[in-house]
């Protein structure tokens, strides 16, 4: 599995001079200050993420500057500038101060991915309230889970979602009202009674209005986390993530003045707001919103049409795309990309080196959480890359491998990955449930829950969920390793492992496989894979059980659900399945 080194490429070679570079050459010592003083603050005191992701930029005379262009599931286009952006938060702003919305309230979002859902996001935030997004994809039982924890007051959505919801909203005593966005008509069913019409309020609303003043330690967004490992927690944010989202989007993401910039993650997850909304238009950029599904020909379309420069996907996206195949790259003009980036689940080697062949670039992974709120370990554009590695951590940042007892143990060795916490876009606590906030907090350090290793070079090497991770005859095996060795296989799309009780071994190590096209399920193939993985591996790190499955259960995000596929294996209940993908 030894995979050779990416060399960066020479700095004259690159199409824009790296940010980092920046930040390298002039060696000055890392504060956040620094930071802070790029972006405005509120007149007269105070920080808010509606201000410096929109207004900052009409006031700064880059108005008429694009924000975004969309392009809706039937192919409707929208473009909208900074100033006109500017305009529409104002309004909804002053129309959820109609409805009574106060400082601190919760205002939910359940949207597909339209430009009202940003409009409405930002006038949220403008309003002084928090903002909940939630994924357009869910049932009517996370749904109702997320508003009755939250305590939202109001909910913005759409017909065709209302409709699907309408059972569960008798039973939200806090919920007071049902905002409801029937954009260009395109649900005949339309509101019902009760219901406050977005567009009719809209007309009605004034275009001035003053951003509610919020500090840096105000909740702005309340994200539910995605269900990999056990029932969604409400991490709650403040306005100070503003700092580091900003920063991480021009240092990994690597923005800059001119980009074009596509995160393909829907904004009912934290990639979505963090990276699909604040890093670029803090950073003043201008994106792309698609609103259709995955697909690699509309996705290379889309790539194609806007002129994409920064691409910022998921690992099971690009599973799904070296699926489809090289040949689906080569039909489009994809020369304006300059920059690939991977973040969700662990980046599959094979993945890396594939973006190499495919698109002329390594995909650049790197790592973070919900809790985390921002990129805290990064492959850069001027670092050389290890397939396989999530990279270094980003400045300002310390990143510690600790044992059972929370300690650091030596270079090489795997363990907890942890923070030292006081990073800006740290959350502040897991709403209504402060106890299990403060467990997350051992000896100094923020224990994020994931195991991995630090090598010499102070790279970051993923070794799995700290509830996945395998014990076998007393060696420690991470599931990524044994599936990215499988993955390796030219019949294998997708693999995954878990560990499996065993009365003699403590538990085995068993793999769970997708095949592709073209190749079926045997013992001939089940014998062939487990010999493939005995030579990649060890042997008692190489699978003793093979399954084949026709797709892994996954998060809605795309995550790979193991500890599914543990409790089906095993007969036991399945927890918490709101987030589980259909
Ligand atoms: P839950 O906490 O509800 O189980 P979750 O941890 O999947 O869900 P997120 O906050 O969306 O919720 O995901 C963060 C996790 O995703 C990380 O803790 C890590 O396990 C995984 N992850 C994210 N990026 C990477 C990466 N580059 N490499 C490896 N793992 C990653
Ligand atoms: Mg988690």
């Amino acid at each position: 599995m030894d995979y050779p080194v990416i060399h960066k490429p020479a700095l004259e070679d690159m199409k824009v001079k790296p940010n980092i570079q920046d930040y390298h050459e002039s060696q000055r010592d890392f504060s956040w200050d620094l930071l802070k003083k790029e972006l405005d603050g509120l007149e007269g005191g105070g920080l808010n993420l509606a201000y410096e992701a929109i207004d900052r930029h009409v006031k700064k005379g880059k108005g008429d500057k694009v924000a975004f262009y969309w392009e809706g599931a039937k192919g409707e286009e929208e473009v909208y500038t900074f100033a006109q952006f500017k305009v529409q938060s104002d309004k909804f702003a002053n129309v959820l101060q109609g409805l009574g919305v106060e400082k601190g309230d919760r205002v939910f979002i359940y949207m597909d991915r339209i430009p009202e859902l940003y409009f409405a996001f930002f006038g949220i935030l403008k309003a002084g309230a928090i903002a909940g997004p939630l994924f357009s994809a869910f049932g009517p039982d996370p749904v109702k889970d997320r508003l009755l924890d939250s305590g939202a007051r109001v909910l913005v959505t759409s017909p065709n979602l209302r409709a699907k919801i309408s059972g569960i909203l008798g039973d939200l005593p806090d919920l007071k009202h049902v905002v409801v966005v029937n954009k260009n008509n395109r649900h005949p069913e339309g509101l019902q009674p009760g219901d406050v019409s977005y567009e009719e309020a809209m007309a009605g609303a004034s275009e001035e209005f003053t951003i509610v003043r919020t500090t840096e330690e105000d909740y702005d967004i309340m994200h539910y986390t995605s269900g990999t490992t056990g029932k969604p927690k409400g991490a709650a944010h403040v306005h100070r993530a503003i700092y580091q989202q900003y920063a991480t989007g021009k240092w990994v993401l690597d923005l800059h003045e001119d980009d074009i910039y596509w995160c393909t993650a829907d904004p009912g997850w934290v990639t979505g707001t963090s990276y699909g909304m604040v890093a670029p238009w803090t950073n003043g950029i201008t994106q792309v919103i698609y609103e259709g599904g995955f697909g690699a020909g509309p996705w290379y379309r889309v790539m194609e049409k806007y002129k994409v420069t920064v691409w910022y996907t998921a690992p099971t996206a690009i599973r799904m795309l070296m699926k489809a195949g090289e040949d689906v790259v080569k039909r489009h003009d994809l020369s304006s990309l300059r920059y690939m980036c991977s973040v969700g689940e662990p980046l599959n080697p094979e993945a890396v080196v594939w973006g190499v062949q495919a698109f002329g670039m390594p995909f650049h992974d790197n790592w973070w959480q919900t809790e985390t709120g921002a990129i805290l370990i990064a492959n850069y554009p001027i670092q050389d890359v290890k397939p396989g590695s999530m990279g270094r951590p980003t400045p300002g940042i310390t990143v510690g491998i600790l044992d059972d007892n929370y300690e650091e143990v030596p270079t090489g060795d795997e363990g907890h990955l942890a923070v030292r916490p006081g990073w800006p876009s740290m959350f502040k606590t897991y709403w209504g449930n402060e106890e299990m906030y403060n467990s997350k907090f051992q000896n100094g350090w923020y224990i994020t829950g994931d195991k991995a290793r630090k090598d010499e070079e102070g790279y970051f090497w993923f070794v799995g969920r700290a509830d996945d991770v395998i014990n076998t005859a007393g060696h420690l095996v991470g599931p990524f390793e044994v599936e990215s060795a499988l993955l390796e296989h030219p019949a294998v799309a997708e693999a995954g492992v878990i560990g499996k009780p065993d009365p003699i071994a403590m538990e085995i190590v068993k793999a769970f496989v997708a095949l592709k096209d073209g190749y079926e399920p045997s013992d001939k193939l089940r014998r062939e894979l487990m010999r493939f993985a005995r030579k990649k591996l060890s042997s008692f790190v190489a699978p003793r059980e093979i399954d084949f499955i026709d797709s892994l259960p996954k998060t809605r995000s795309g995550k790979i659900m193991r500890r599914l596929l543990k409790a089906r294996e095993l007969g036991l209940p399945e927890g918490d399945t709101s987030t589980l993908e259909d």
